[in-house]
This record gives C-alpha cells, sequence and structure tokens, in this order.
C-alpha cells in the first residue's frame, strides 16, 4: 500500500492573477522552434533546411519504446536546425520554422467521415498518430496507456490543477466544456469502459456550472469536486479518491486511466478533425509580469512573444535579475533566461523578483517535512542517508515514493530545500540501481 489516508494542506494558488484576462489566441508566431527531444528521448528529423512544411507536416520522429510522429505547428519554410532552451532546463536543438503567415494544412487534416463507427483499436491508433502525449506535464505517449492490457473501469480527467500561479487548464476546460465531455467520451470507447470522471478543485465553481448542463448527453460521466489541497491533483490521489483503491505503479492497477483535461479536448480534435498534437494553452504568470494571462499557441512559440503581449515585465523589475520557472513554483524547474520555447509539457512561464539572498539557518528539527509529505516520507532521515552515501538506508526510507511534490520545502521555516535533497537521494538509488 502506498499511502493509507491522503494528505496535504491549503497553500495560497495565486490563481485569480491569470484568470483577470480572457484566453487569448496568439496563432502566427514568425518563427517556431520543434524540439528535437520528447519526455528524455531524442527525435530523428525528417525534414532538411529549406523545405517547405504545411501544418500538421511530420517533422520529426520519436522512435522505440512510445514511438510517435511530431507535426510542424505552423507553415513555412525550415530555415535552420539550432539549439534552444527546453523546459527540461537543458539547451537542445530544435527545426526553425519561418511563418508563411498562409496556414496552410497537411492533407491528413480532414473531418473524420464516420465517427460513430470509430472502433477501439482505430481510436489508439489516432493517438498515436497525432503524437498525443500527456500535456499535464508527464509528455508520456498517451496511447501507450490504452494499449496496455489491464482491466479497466474508468477514465478519469484531471483538471484540477493545483501547482500554484497555473490556470491553464482552468481557461481550456472553461473554453471547451463540451470538447472535454467529447474527448472523454471517445477514450472511454477507446479503453472499453463505461464510467468517466472529470476531477477539479471544489473551488472552481464555474467549471461545475460549464459542465453540470452538459451532462445529460454524455451517460455515464460524473463530476468529482476534490479538497482545496496540494497536491489534490496527484495520480495516485485522484485514483483513491474515485475508485477507492491505491496502486504502487500505475493506475491500471486501480482499473484506471487518468489524462489531462488539455489532453482531452485536444483529442476531440483527434478524432473528428484529425488535428494532431500542434498547440497548447500556456499560463505566463508571476509578480515579475506586468499582465499575466493564458494563450493559446502554436507548439515551438518563444515565450518571449508571450512575455511582451503581456505587456512585458512587471514594472521596475530587471529581466536580467528574474527568476524564470518553468512550470509550477512546487514541482517546476528554474531556469536562467526566458529564451524558452513552448513544448507539449510546458503549462506555465511563471516569473518573479529574485528571492533575497538567505541567510539558512540550520535544519531545527521541527519535523514540519515529514508531517506534510503526502507519501509519509521523512525528508531529514533521508537527506542525512544520502549525505552519509548509505544507499541501504536511503533505500530503507522508501526514498523512492518521492513524487517531488516540494511541500516539504514549501514548508520548511529554514527555507531548506530538502525536496531537492529527497531528489539528490533518489538519484543516488538510481545510481546503485
Ligand atoms: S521542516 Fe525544515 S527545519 Fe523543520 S525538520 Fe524539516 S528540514 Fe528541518
Ligand atoms: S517532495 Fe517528496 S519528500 Fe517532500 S513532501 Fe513531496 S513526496 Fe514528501
Amino acid at each position: 500500500m502506498i499511502f493509507h489516508k491522503a494528505k496535504g494542506i491549503w497553500i495560497d494558488g495565486r490563481k485569480s492573477m491569470s484568470k483577470t484576462l480572457p484566453l487569448r489566441e496568439y496563432l502566427n508566431p514568425q518563427y517556431v522552434y520543434i524540439p528535437l527531444l520528447q519526455q528524455a528521448s531524442p527525435l530523428k528529423r525528417v525534414v532538411e533546411v529549406g523545405a517547405d512544411v504545411t501544418i500538421g507536416q511530420v517533422v520529426a520522429l520519436r522512435e522505440g519504446f512510445g514511438a510517435i510522429p511530431i507535426h510542424a505547428s505552423v507553415s513555412g519554410k525550415v530555415t535552420a536546425v539550432k539549439k534552444v532552451w527546453h523546459a527540461s532546463g537543458r539547451m537542445v536543438d530544435a527545426i526553425e520554422i519561418q511563418n508563411d503567415f498562409q496556414n496552410r494544412m497537411d492533407d491528413s487534416i480532414r473531418p473524420e467521415a464516420d465517427i460513430p463507427g470509430l472502433t477501439s483499436g482505430q481510436l489508439i491508433e489516432k493517438m498515436r498518430l497525432a503524437g498525443l502525449s500527456g500535456l499535464g506535464g508527464a509528455g508520456f505517449p498517451t496511447y501507450v496507456k490504452y494499449q496496455a492490457k489491464c482491466p479497466f473501469e474508468v477514465i478519469i480527467v484531471n483538471a484540477v490543477e493545483c501547482e500554484p500561479y497555473l490556470t491553464c487548464d482552468y481557461m481550456i476546460t472553461m473554453a471547451y466544456p463540451e470538447k472535454l465531455l467529447k474527448g472523454l467520451s471517445y477514450f472511454m470507447r477507446a479503453a472499453g469502459v463505461k464510467r468517466g470522471v472529470v476531477a477539479f478543485k471544489n473551488y472552481n465553481t464555474h467549471i461545475r456550472e460549464a459542465l453540470e448542463p452538459l451532462l445529460p448527453a454524455y451517460p455515464g460521466i460524473e463530476i468529482f469536486e476534490t479538497k482545496d489541497i496540494y497536491p489534490a491533483g496527484w495520480e495516485k490521489y485522484i485514483v483513491q479518491q474515485i475508485t477507492g483503491k491505491n496502486y504502487v505503479g500505475l493506475p491500471g492497477e486501480a482499473g484506471a486511466i487518468v489524462d489531462n483535461a488539455a489532453s482531452t479536448i485536444v483529442f476531440c480534435d483527434m478524432v473528428e478533425k484529425n488535428i494532431p498534437l500542434i498547440s497548447r494553452v500556456i499560463t505566463i504568470s508571476g509578480e515579475g509580469i506586468k499582465n499575466p494571462q493564458n494563450f493559446f499557441v502554436p507548439l515551438g512559440t518563444p515565450v518571449k512573444d508571450l512575455i511582451a503581449l503581456c505587456g512585458g515585465y512587471a514594472d521596475g523589475l530587471d529581466p536580467a535579475k528574474a527568476w524564470y520557472i518553468a512550470g509550477g513554483p512546487m514541482t517546476g524547474r528554474a531556469i536562467l533566461i526566458d529564451e524558452l520555447i513552448v513544448n507539449d509539457t510546458l503549462g506555465a512561464l511563471i516569473v518573479q523578483p529574485m528571492p533575497e539572498e538567505r541567510n539558512h539557518p540550520a535544519c531545527l528539527g521541527c519535523g514540519r517535512c515529514a508531517d506534510v509529505c503526502p507519501v509519509y516520507l521523512s525528508p531529514t532521515e533521508i537527506k542525512r542517508a544520502a549525505e552519509a552515501k548509505d544507499a541501504a538506508a536511503v533505500k530503507e526510507l522508501n526514498t523512492q515514493k518521492c513524487m517531488q511534490c516540494g511541500l516539504c520545502s514549501y514548508v520548511c521555516p529554514s527555507h531548506i530545500e530538502i525536496s531537492d535533497a529527497v531528489g539528490k537521494a533518489k538519484d543516488l538509488l538510481k545510481k546503485g540501481a
């Protein structure tokens, strides 16, 4: 059993900052950059510099386990292969496409002729051909989950979005509630299950108001409201709350598949119009941004364009001294500059003034980090064991169960980055494995 009773704490979500302005489309950046990396897998480029490409044309391939095609998100000319900053915190090669602003579509993008007749196998093949991956940050190819030989009982759409500042899932759900339910019904058909659940936080009454009137047209689909605690969006927590079952490895052990809200909405267009994964919604927020908001953009859009559309940086903030976080502040990655491109896993860029240099006092032994840990770990003991390079003790302390939620660092009165220390201990285990 992975945990006995779900626990978490309320944290200040700062979400109203980016909910004030409506979701904004920015469909025509001058250049997009398609990174030749998906999750940790390098991609094989299949277009040459100088090639003309259409929207939806395959430009790269992920090969091996989880093989999927990667598509051009604008039409135009491949002008270079160059290094760009990626959400992983690394510089990676990317295909640069100069937009011709003609929005020429690949022939493969066309309305589906027989939606009711699509079989489970055909729906799963559509996920693969479209290059659908988890837009909630995991980036895992979706079709692999649906190919698993598990006795599935329920598909859960995760619209909980418990990371502070992030509102991209909220915004896309509010913009396309019908597509969310249609996408979920297609997922249910693909898995051969009769039950679908949309999970969101209990304070998101607007989501309930948008979905409830539509539910009678979608038999088997229900809504589920989680408590307003962090990490209520954690997959194991949601599955336990909805199925009453725990699992160790994958949600399939509990008869569940969990898909992100944005992935579910784009799947609707993949089924009905054969549009591959070429766009997403991203939140640009934080105290360092003048007018935080959400954008619907082609993948590969430079975030610098979006910061400019937000009116730039907050007054008085020197961009060279800002703190950039790719993803949310609890689980995201600090990066050095705003030269980042939007990829499938990037739900947000948070910009904040650089925190003041802190004079770290020593650990107070207060135990708060252990009290909040959702998987009942003892972060200080793990840190000590890792510093002593005692791999046996690190293993004995169940370090592998850490999900890097960041709560232990969040509550630490001494501002010790204790979750990083646990992450390093996990690395020690991997090296010793
Ligand atoms: S919360 Fe911070 S100060 Fe308290 S025991 Fe954990 S690491 Fe030490
Ligand atoms: S980061 Fe790991 S150790 Fe810290 S609270 Fe989360 S699960 Fe527990």
